[in-house]
């Protein structure tokens, strides 16, 4: 079997590894995506840019992928491994994270919540956490994150995850977390800050600055997420019934392919790059 990435899937693996300074492709991974007061998602180049995290006054990161370790033994970490696969159980965390996250905002610091491309795992945990502190379910929280990172795209298990976690556990997490840090100081903020996302996010909509997963064949997508080969390949169905390829799988096969090829996943229909 031979790998032979698109253009577009090596300026990926060229820009997560920090290889290339190319303007075009920061347009669709914003750099420190700001969601929330004191939460920020990003990935794994971000999370090892002491600049940036010193810009933003980073004090606690929540490494979430196959090798999360600490990089910055001035930061407070969160290490989880977990792999981008529908079937990787990430609500299994959701608490641990809550905490981690809430505790460190609760002090003042600022959180970011990092993978490996900032868009399915990462985000996946911001969405939680998000319900959880506030009273929104899944869907909203996911347009809070997208109006910050247009790129956001959990995949589908990770859907399916967050739309259980919002019938089955949400009500009893939101108790847990007040009982255990009874303080409302952020509760104002974050209702206030999540209205203005969930506006910004309708207006990133209409000015098609961000998209739903709906972008016609050969129509421009504004942030990558439905690009035209995507719909001939590997593809990822979302909970609306369209179909989508997850961009953080395919930055992961990318890599995959280049520095380790039994990392490819099983799923011939992932299989083939080109
Ligand atoms: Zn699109």
């Amino acid at each position: 079997m031979s790998f032979r990435p698109t253009l577009f899937e090596y300026i990926m693996f060229m820009y997560i590894f920090n290889l290339t300074e190319n303007p075009y492709v920061k347009r669709p991974f914003n750099i420190f995506s700001k969601v929330m007061p004191g939460l920020y998602v990003g990935n794994y180049r971000d999370s090892k840019d002491a600049n940036q995290l010193n810009k933003h006054k980073i004090t606690h990161i929540l490494a979430i992928h196959d090798t999360a370790r600490r990089i910055h033994s001035d930061k407070h970490y969160l290490c989880v491994m977990a792999s981008d696969s529908p079937d990787q159980n990430l609500s299994q965390y959701f608490s641990l994270c809550n905490d981690f996250i809430h505790a460190a905002r609760l002090r003042g610091g600022n959180v970011l919540i990092h993978c490996l491309a900032g868009m399915s795992r990462s985000v996946t945990v911001a969405v939680a956490y998000i319900m959880t502190v506030t009273n929104l379910n899944w869907k909203e929280s996911l347009k809070v994150v997208k109006a910050g990172r247009a790129v956001a795209n959990p995949n589908l298990g990770f859907q399916k995850q967050l739309q259980e976690f919002e019938t089955l556990r949400v009500a009893e997490e939101r108790r847990r977390l007040k009982e255990r840090y009874p303080s409302l100081a952020l509760v104002k903020g974050d209702q206030e800050q999540c209205m203005l996302m969930l506006d910004n996010y309708e207006e990133l909509l209409q000015s098609r600055s961000i998209c739903e997963g709906r972008c016609a064949l050969g129509e421009e997508c504004p942030t990558g997420l439905c690009r035209s080969t995507a719909q001939k390949e590997g593809q990822i169905e979302t909970l609306d019934g369209r179909n989508q390829k997850c961009q953080e799988v395919q930055a992961q096969l990318v890599i995959g392919a280049i520095a380790a090829p039994h990392l490819l996943p099983q799923d011939p229909s992932l299989a083939r790059l080109d």
